[in-house]
Formats: C-alpha cells, sequence, structure tokens
C-alpha cells in the first residue's frame, strides 16, 4: 500500500503553490476519470494529489464574438451548449462521439486535453515504454501495433494522442491559457502538446505547478459549418481508429476557407496545413477533398498492423469533408 496525500484547492493560487511545491510527486485532479485509472494499475504514482474541482473555472463566456471555456468545465456542459452547437458545431461532435455519458459528464476540459494515450504498452508496467519509463524501449514497435500512430511518429514511440475533443480543437484554432509560478501565458493549441522525438515521456508544453486555467476560441466563420466523423471498432464506447474535423467556408461552389485536422493517427492532434491548402480557392468536390486527404496522409510510416489506417483516414477525411460542403 502506498500512502497518497490529498489537498482541496480553493483557488488557483493556492493550487498552483501546492502544486509547485512539491513538482516531483503533485499532480492535479479535474474529473479524475483518466488520472485514477493510471493510479490503479500503477502507471502514474503522484504522491500527492491536489483537487482542484473547487477552483472558479466552470464558466463559457462570449468574449470577442469568440468563446471563453474554463478548465473545469464538464465536457458534457460544453457538448451540449447552445453558442458551442450553433458556431463550432464540430466541438459538440467531437466530444459527444468520445467516452459515454457517465464519463463526459464528469470529464473536464484541461483534464480531456491532458488525457495520457491508450497504447497498452504504456499501461502496462511489466512492458517496456520509453513514455512511461524513458530508456526502456518501445514494446509497441515489432509487438501489436494496430491502433496505433502513422503520423508524428519517433524510433522512441508511436503512441496515439486518444482525445477526440483535441482534434476539433486543433481545428479550431484554439489557445490554451496556462497559470504556474512564474505567472500566466498562453499557447496555440497546435504548439501546446509534443511530439514524441527522443524524448516521448514530455507530452505538452505545460511545466510542473502549472494548471490550464481556460481555453478560448476564436471568432470563426469557418467553423459554423463544421463537422467531426469517427470511425471506430464499435458504434460507440471506443477510441478512434481514424477520426477527421474539418471546417469549411463555402463561396458559391468555391472553398474559400478551411480547416482539417486527424485524430486517431497522429501522436498529437494533427491539423493538416497541407489538406487545407489543398482545398483553399478550389472547387467543393471529391477530387479536391480526396487530393486533400492524399496530402494529409504523405507523410505517413505505419508499422507492421497498421497501415489499414492511412486509406481509412484518407476515406473519413473525404467523408467529413463531404457532410461539412453539403455534398454527401
Ligand atoms: C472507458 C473510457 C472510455 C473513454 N473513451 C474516450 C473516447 O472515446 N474519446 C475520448 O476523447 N476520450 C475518451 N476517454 C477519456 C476521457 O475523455 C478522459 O478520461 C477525460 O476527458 C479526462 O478528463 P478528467 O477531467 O477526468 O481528467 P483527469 O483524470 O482529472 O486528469 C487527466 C490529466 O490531466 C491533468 N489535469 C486535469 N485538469 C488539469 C488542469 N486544469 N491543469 C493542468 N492539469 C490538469 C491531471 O493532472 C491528469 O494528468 C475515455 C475514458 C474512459 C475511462
Amino acid at each position: 500500500m502506498r500512502p497518497i496525500d490529498y489537498t482541496a484547492a480553493q483557488d488557483t493560487k493556492g493550487a498552483i503553490e501546492k502544486l509547485a511545491a512539491r513538482p516531483a510527486d503533485a499532480v492535479a485532479i479535474g474529473g479524475g476519470t483518466n488520472l485514477v485509472d493510471l493510479m490503479k494499475i500503477h502507471v502514474q504514482n503522484p504522491a500527492l494529489l491536489v483537487d482542484i474541482n473547487g477552483l472558479p473555472l466552470s464558466d463559457i463566456q462570449e468574449v470577442d464574438g469568440g468563446l471563453r471555456i474554463g478548465a473545469l468545465v464538464r465536457n458534457s456542459d460544453l457538448a451540449y451548449h447552445p453558442l458551442v452547437r450553433e458556431r463550432y458545431p464540430v466541438l459538440s461532435e467531437a466530444i459527444l462521439a468520445g467516452a459515454s455519458p457517465q464519463l463526459r459528464n464528469l470529464a473536464t476540459v484541461g483534464g480531456n486535453i491532458l488525457q495520457r494515450t491508450r497504447c497498452s504498452y504504456f499501461r502496462d508496467i511489466s512492458q517496456p515504454c520509453n513514455k512511461r519509463e524513458p530508456g526502456s524501449g518501445c514494446g509497441a514497435q515489432g509487438g501489436f501495433n494496430r491502433m496505433h500512430a502513422v503520423l508524428g511518429t519517433s524510433d522512441k514511440c508511436i503512441a496515439v494522442n486518444p482525445s477526440d475533443m483535441n482534434v476539433a480543437l486543433a481545428a479550431l484554432e484554439a489557445t490554451v491559457h496556462i497559470s504556474g509560478p512564474q505567472g500566466e501565458r498562453k499557447v496555440a493549441f497546435g504548439d501546446f502538446h509534443l511530439l514524441p522525438g527522443s524524448t516521448p515521456e514530455k507530452e505538452s508544453v505545460l511545466q510542473p505547478g502549472e494548471l490550464i486555467t481556460h481555453v478560448t476560441l476564436p471568432a470563426s466563420r469557418v467553423a459554423a459549418k463544421s463537422r467531426y466523423v469517427k470511425v471506430r471498432d464499435r458504434a460507440s464506447y471506443a477510441f478512434a481508429l481514424a477520426s477527421a474535423a474539418v471546417a469549411i467556408e463555402l463561396d458559391g461552389k468555391t472553398i474559400k476557407d478551411a480547416r482539417v485536422a486527424l485524430g486517431g493517427v497522429g501522436t498529437k492532434p494533427w491539423r493538416s496545413l497541407e489538406a487545407e491548402k489543398a482545398l483553399i480557392g478550389q472547387p467543393a468536390d471529391e477530387v479536391r477533398f480526396k487530393a486533400a486527404a492524399a496530402a494529409a496522409l504523405k507523410g505517413a510510416k505505419p508499422q507492421n498492423d497498421n497501415a489499414f489506417k492511412v486509406e481509412l483516414a484518407r476515406r473519413t477525411l473525404v467523408r467529413a469533408l463531404s457532410l461539412a460542403a453539403g455534398i454527401a
């Protein structure tokens, strides 16, 4: 039995002080749906849990035509918020495509952004995993890797970022707002998660003692016509094999603006500027959608069990673009 200390913070400053005082072994707990799971299987072993649920970070506010979303907003509340459904439908669809109603009622925005990979080697402490134990090796490479990434991989790690919500936030060009011992800072969503490279244990730019306080979404014309398509092994309660978050603004039949991000295939939420470039200024038809999908997967590096994901992701993206353009 390992003792664990627990403390409930009352405000952001207090939470940061408690986290910063024990940078090596303190973690924040939001909904706990990911963290507690990982503690039960000894993958994460914090000695101090700082409960942040008492912090005033549960509001969704309209700011400058965009949205400010507190880090403690529950996934369900965000997905069903009228402004999200109207202006950023891809975010609502992505959240509702994930987990189960019970989990979404508890899971928070901050926790969802930071949820850990579902790689079975990461989640099994008898297996080598560079992310869990740097230098121990990667069991997935040469192992069973049907669910693993084909984009953004390295020789140290091929684990997928599993979040559906993150794919939508990448396409919507969200900003992550952080507070920590050194003050406040903000990071573009595309820069928040890190590629594994030679340090897969470092998953984001968040430093010890720092908290996500909120996320902002810019006012966006393109987001109004946005969709999320997720393909998985069963119709619900399963992680993505491939998913696509897209937004399209049309001028007649021409694509005036576009956003594209992929899930289930990348080591981080995968915005594809290449696909966007292939779409903007072109007619909204299947030929261009296929060209964009080819561009998005151009750098894919499949493993022995997951080559199917390359074609699956292409088709998922074409389907999402067709739905967003209203031609499906
Ligand atoms: C059975 C099951 C199925 C699931 N299926 C899906 C799915 O299909 N798609 C999907 O996207 N997700 C799925 N999930 C994952 C689920 O979405 C996450 O567990 C959830 O979003 C995590 O949120 P949380 O608030 O519970 O995080 P926690 O467990 O509380 O925290 C997760 C991590 O974030 C850190 N953290 C939390 N809040 C903050 C903050 N404000 N600042 C800094 N650090 C913070 C914690 O320290 C911890 O490291 C599933 C989970 C389960 C258990």
